[in-house]
């Protein structure tokens, strides 16, 4: 890195702590900074500092948003008796392209995983049992990614789900395993919502 620019060395440092990002890509997007318009640049790094300051989560499920609640929590045309819960925001996103799920969402912020230390406190299920408490919840779909770490965080809150008598379901996994809820295609997504089982 000794024959770049300090501020180019530290260019090339932040991008590649981006995921996905390794040090070629980040020597390329930093080089490519340095080419663009001022005024580009500009904007660039306003809207990196806008959404960071302005985007948090729903007080209610936890996705994302630059309100008290997100956009689906607070559109009374939402099913409140159903809660699908997924392991992050992106997730959201990919079911609500299917455009056939009417429910609401909760969103985990990450699965248990013993491996990376990661507990069932470190995660969103004290929030989804609260509201599956204070609310008229009829079913909770189990979303999450068929990975290790996915089907023992769907069986951990199975299992506390039981006692309760609420209906809990997990997405039918015509899914490759390890594989990622947000590159299903619509019609494999569509398809593993449609194809539900109880547990
Ligand atoms: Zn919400």
């Amino acid at each position: 890195m000794d024959y770049y620019a300090l501020p180019i060395a530290d260019l090339i440092e932040q991008f590649s702590k981006l995921p996905g990002i390794g040090k070629k890509t980040a020597q390329r997007l930093a080089l490519y900074v340095l080419e663009m318009d001022p005024l580009e640049v500009e904007k660039l790094a306003n809207s990196i500092i806008n959404a960071k300051e302005k985007i948090h989560y729903c007080k209610q499920c936890f996705n994302l948003t630059d309100d008290e609640f997100c956009n689906v929590c607070k559109n009374p045309n939402r099913d409140e008796s159903t809660i699908c819960v997924v392991e992050g925001p992106r997730d959201v996103v990919a079911m609500e392209k299917i455009r056939e799920y009417k429910g609401l969402y909760h969103v985990l912020h990450g699965v248990i995983s013993p491996i990376k230390d990661i507990g069932p406190d470190e995660i969103r299920i004290k929030e989804l049992l609260d509201r599956v408490y204070n609310k008229q919840v009829k079913e909770i779909i189990l979303a999450l990614n068929p990975t290790v770490e996915g089907e023992a965080t769907s069986l951990y809150i199975a299992k506390l789900l039981k006692p309760l008598g609420i209906k809990t379901t997990r997405i039918a996994h015509g899914i490759p395993v390890g594989g990622d809820l947000e590159y299903f295609d619509e019609v494999t997504l569509s398809k593993a919502m449609e194809n539900r089982r109880e547990l």
